[in-house]
């Protein structure tokens, strides 16, 4: 058996963290065992969804290296929808309903009141074809609902272990509305069973879908047509509150543009928050793939820590090299070469922050000067003309000379009056790129 997985957003806004989990757990899943990737993009609320959010998604699981091998649009699927429908309906198992919401909502609190579950009653099984017709001509239209076995549904849960639902507590689901429109549950079967997939790997919040899915799986493909499931706890806030993807910060795009988190951050968080794995920083999706096992995801909500997510982005930063970077440096105009990235790496969280670093060297800076007799001796001692990788150790050693001091009574007056700041990258690479003529003026306490 070829495993086959998939993932579906709907394309009715932008993908964030929570979405890339399950994501990110498909394709490891996949990985792992040689098997395809199916996007599928759930765009049958036509109202709600737009090629734009469809593309940005698309582009924001590219960002991240998520790919995929196959993808499809549910928008292009209502034919095998209505054939589907048919043969239910032909089968028993999707039976036309005429309760008003209202009409619905009066039934429900009235078992509330009896101490009843709010289960539907199915009293639209019962009505004569004289009574539903009589109901069509007041102008209703029927929503069909899926007929449940009312026995017990059993799976092995590939996240939960053995799971279980007993269907006599859950409503018949409602799979077409009165509109004629299809909720998620049958769209979502229809497919699953033409791509093949064989295994549906996706939030806890799916779970009671599950149990109507796989009887509708059964009743479309016959028994054991249900592919495996896993439903993985939920992500959430730090403090344990929900993630919505309004959140724009905790959006892929808001990760990418507005916070320059680089794709393996996210992904080396996502892959083992909420495992008994450490939370690491990993280069590759094949680093992450070789330890992913749904069995180690525990069976409470993985809280999402955005303080995680820089830790892990400046250990990335740190082990970036210069060519992988030197386009973005570019954009960013803080290219000054390789040496300078070497120096400056360690001391950022992202890569837009080399900005702050470079601007030590274009200046303005303003110096900061406890001795200036001190400081004018070192500017004297700085050598004429271009200044190299030798030139720091060269000029601190004569100014050591000349003043007696050493240590970090010699190298902190200099790194404050050439930076202004009592902390950052390697003096060494940067007084050449500084140059002798702007060290001068600093050292002279000529803001430059
Ligand atoms: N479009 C559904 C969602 O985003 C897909 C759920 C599923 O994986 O079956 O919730």
């Amino acid at each position: 058996m070829t495993v086959k997985v998939r993932f579906a957003p709907s394309p009715t806004g932008r993908i964030h963290v929570g979405n890339v989990r399950t994501a990110l757990m498909n394709v490891l899943f996949a990985r792992g065992q040689g098997g395809q990737v199916v996007l599928r993009i759930d765009d049958t609320d036509l109202e709600r969804s737009t090629a734009e959010y469809e593309q940005g998604i698309k582009d924001d699981l590219t960002w991240l290296g998520l790919h995929w091998d196959e993808t499809f649009n549910q928008s292009h699927h209502f034919d095998q929808y209505e054939a589907a429908k048919a043969r239910l309906v032909e089968a028993g198992y999707l039976y036309p309903c005429y309760e008003t919401e209202d009409e619905l909502d009066r039934k429900r609190k009235i078992q509330r009141a009896q101490g009843k579950p709010p289960v539907y009653d199915r009293a639209a099984l019962s009505l004569t074809d004289a009574e539903r017709a009589a109901l069509e001509a007041e102008g209703r239209t029927p929503h069909w609902r899926f007929k449940l076995s009312g026995g017990r549904i059993e799976w092995t849960d590939l996240v939960r272990g053995p799971s279980h639902i007993e269907t006599s507590s859950v409503s018949d689901p409602i799979l077409i509305r009165a509109d004629g429109s299809y909720l998620y549950t049958l769209p979502s079967v229809v497919d699953d069973l033409e791509a093949g997939i064989t295994h549906i790997i996706r939030g806890e919040d799916h779970v009671t879908n599950s149990a109507a899915q796989i009887e509708i799986f059964e009743a479309l493909g016959g028994k054991g047509a249900a592919p495996q499931m896993g439903h993985h706890p939920l992500l959430v806030g730090k403090d344990g509150e929900k993630l919505s993807k309004r959140l724009g910060s905790l959006s892929v795009k808001g990760l990418r543009e507005d916070e320059d988190i680089e794709p393996m951050a996210v992904l080396s968080l996502l892959a083992k928050l909420g495992t008994s794995d450490p939370v690491e920083a990993r280069s590759s999706l094949q680093a992450l793939a070789e330890d992913f096992d749904l069995a180690k995801l525990s069976r409470t909500p993985a809280r999402f820590d955005p303080a995680d997510l820089e830790r892990l982005n400046a250990r990335l930063v740190h082990e970036m090299n210069y060519s992988d970077v030197k386009e973005r440096l570019a954009a960013l105009n803080a290219d000054s070469g390789e040496a300078f990235w070497n120096a400056v790496r360690d001391n950022l969280v992202r890569v837009r922050d080399v900005a702050e670093w470079r601007q030590l060297i274009d200046g303005p800076v303003t110096p900061v000067i406890e001795d200036a007799d001190f400081a004018k001796t070192a500017a004297d001692l700085l050598p004429e003309g271009p200044l190299d990788a030798t030139s720091w150790s060269a000029w601190t050693g004569a100014v050591k000379d000349a003043t007696g001091r050493k240590g970090k009574d010699l190298f902190m007056p200099l790194r404050l009056a050439l930076t202004g700041q009592p902390r950052g990258p390697e003096m060494a690479v940067l007084l050449p790129l500084i140059g002798a003529e702007t060290a001068r003026a600093r050292l002279l306490g000529q803001a430059r």
